[in-house]
């Protein structure tokens, strides 16, 4: 599948994460770019195969109402997507950048970051 977005529809794919079992369902957490229309057509041609696509920003969430700021998550955040103001120590989570590496949900001690998948 991989391969084939790439040779056929010319685009970047960077795999992030991968957890695939043989004959049971996988999960890949994929970057793709490359122009728009050939993003939508390589999107049908794997919905056409038999997979489900999300959108990642859907998938990770951050329940500001836990977080009590405790910055214990910001040095292990590879792209910042958790980071803080070090005017007021206030954390925030920029949805954005999120890679979805589940890197901070063993660190969080108040369980505020959760993967939906
Ligand atoms: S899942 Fe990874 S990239 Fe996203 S906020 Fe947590 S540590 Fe950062
Ligand atoms: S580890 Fe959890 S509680 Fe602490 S700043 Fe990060 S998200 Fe908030």
């Amino acid at each position: 599948m991989i391969s084939k977005l790439v040779r056929d529809y010319d685009l970047t794919v960077n795999i992030l994460r991968a957890r695939v079992t043989p004959r049971e369902e996988g999960r890949l957490v994929l970057e793709m770019e490359g122009k728009r229309s050939a993003l939508e057509a390589g999107l049908n041609y794997v919905r056409e195969i038999g997979v489900d696509v999300q959108p990642l920003a859907q998938d990770v969430k951050w329940y500001e109402d836990r977080c009590t700021h405790c910055t214990a998550c910001i040095a292990i955040c590879p792209p910042k997507a958790l980071d803080v103001d070090r005017r007021d120590m206030k954390v925030s989570f920029y949805r954005d950048k999120c890679i979805a590496c589940e890197l901070c949900i063993p660190v969080c001690p108040y369980q505020a970051m959760e993967i939906l998948f």
